[in-house]
């Protein structure tokens, strides 16, 4: 009668989560069960399809997304007339699920206010059907959802086939669809999903730290070769770091913080990571072309950018920090 995945099918497997610990001293087969409380009966929700189901009221609820909107609606039907509509729109940011979750919550609300008879809600989405009967959904909609079907067993929820001719389905389908392309429908205010949120306030945040970058006056090195600033890890080695930077053991960097007395190297020319690159005498095995004054800029970040060029700056580095003393001009 359930489908194997869902929530549903695996309900029989959580351990009831409010025993005391007197009780679990005698832990028996039934310690292994839910706790009935926190779970729907099994013959209020099937993921069967409920196509066939034509005694008591029918309620059948639909979700809608289409490029102009999103649409929720359900309606009701008494033998064979429909005699009760009800249908919104939400936000174009809104997604499909929760307006299909809207709409069950909305049938089950409607359920609940009329008295107690047999009566089936019909649903052509298994999702929002597993998250009703979830106590633990993280939707909030859910929640309220399983809430009333908890108190009010009579009320019974069961999947339908979509688009297979079934008029109460294409019904709630058709009012979905209209509320969704319809401008000025009345709208039900829904918060918006996590993921949608999730994205903007990641964009949000990179902006502003993408105008720091800008706009700041440390790091000026690396913001020529990363001018974008990016939440992907960049995979420099410390040495890399060292060089892209111009930090020690450059004689350039040390002379600028005053631990070195010169920003020469001992070669006579001024000890910057381009000097040890490309030009400097006690280098020349880790040489790389040099670039013109004014595409320097352009060199790191092409440098940064090649494997090849990296490999070498990793093993210049190595040896300019086991020679140190060799690069730094004699002081007498
Ligand atoms: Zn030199």
């Amino acid at each position: 009668m359930i489908s194997t995945g869902s929530y549903l099918s695996e309900k029989f497997q959580i351990v009831g989560k409010q025993e005391t610990p007197r009780k679990t001293q005698f832990a028996t087969k039934s310690h292994l069960s839910p706790h009935p409380s926190e779970h729907l009966s099994p013959t209020q929700i099937s993921l069967d399809d409920g196509g066939n189901i034509n005694t008591g009221l029918r309620i059948y609820t639909d979700g809608s997304k289409t490029e102009k909107g999103v649409g929720a609606a359900f309606c009701v039907l008494t033998d064979v007339n429909i005699t009760h509509r009800w249908s919104t729109r939400l936000s174009l940011r809104n997604t499909v699920f929760q307006a299909e979750i809207l709409a069950l919550l909305k049938a089950v609300e409607h359920a609940v206010s009329l008295p107690t008879q047999q009566l089936t809600i019909l649903v052509d989405n298994q999702a929002s059907i597993n998250s009703a009967a979830n106590p633990k959904s993280h939707n909030s909609i859910a929640r309220k959802i399983f809430k009333l079907l908890h108190s009010h067993p009579h009320i019974r929820v069961s999947w339908i086939k979509a688009h297979a001719g079934y008029i109460g389905n294409e019904e709630a389908d058709r009012l979905a669809k209209e509320a969704a392309e319809t401008e000025n429908f009345p709208e039900t205010p829904l918060e918006l999903p996590k993921s949608f949120i999730k994205t903007f306030l990641r964009q949000k945040m990179l902006a502003t730290w993408q105008m720091a970058w800008d706009d700041g006056d440390t790091g000026r090195l690396i913001h020529n070769i990363i001018p974008k600033v990016s939440l992907d890890s960049i995979n420099w080695t410390r040495n890399e770091v060292l060089f892209f930077t111009g930090h020690e053991p450059f004689p350039s960097f040390l002379q600028r913080f005053n631990l070195a007395e010169t920003s020469f190297c001992s070669c006579g020319g001024i000890g910057t990571p381009i000097h040890y690159a490309t030009v400097c005498l006690l280098t020349t095995s880790y040489h790389m072309a040099p670039p013109s004054q004014q595409h320097q800029p352009i060199w790191f970040r092409r440098v940064a950018n090649n494997s090849t060029s990296r490999r070498k700056i990793h093993n210049l580095l190595h040896f300019l920090q086991r020679e140190t003393s060799l690069f730094r001009p004699d002081p007498n």
